[in-house]
C-alpha cells in the first residue's frame, strides 16, 4: 500500500526565485517568445521559449520571466 506520498499535484511548475533563491510553484504562468524546437550541436533538443508568471512572486513580489531550460519541466523532455 502506497501512502501517496510521492503523489505529486500537478498544479504548476517549481521556480525559483532569482532575488532570494528560493523554490515556488505556480500554476499561473503563460509560455512567450516561443520559437519553437532548436538542436543544439550535440543533437540536443530544447525549447526556445520563455515563462512568464503572471503573478508575483511571493518572496521578492517581482513578476519573474525565465527560460523554459531553467525550469525542470515537461518542455524539455
Ligand atoms: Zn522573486
Amino acid at each position: 500500500m502506497t501512502t501517496g506520498e510521492n503523489k505529486k499535484k500537478s498544479a504548476g511548475l517549481i521556480f525559483v526565485c532569482p532575488e532570494k533563491g528560493a523554490t515556488f510553484s505556480s500554476a499561473h504562468f503563460k509560455i512567450v517568445e516561443n520559437n519553437g524546437i532548436k538542436t543544439d550541436a550535440d543533437g540536443n533538443k530544447t525549447l526556445d521559449a520563455k515563462v512568464i508568471i503572471e503573478e508575483p512572486c511571493p518572496f521578492c513580489s517581482k513578476q519573474h520571466v525565465y527560460h523554459v531550460s531553467e525550469i525542470p519541466c515537461p518542455f524539455n523532455g
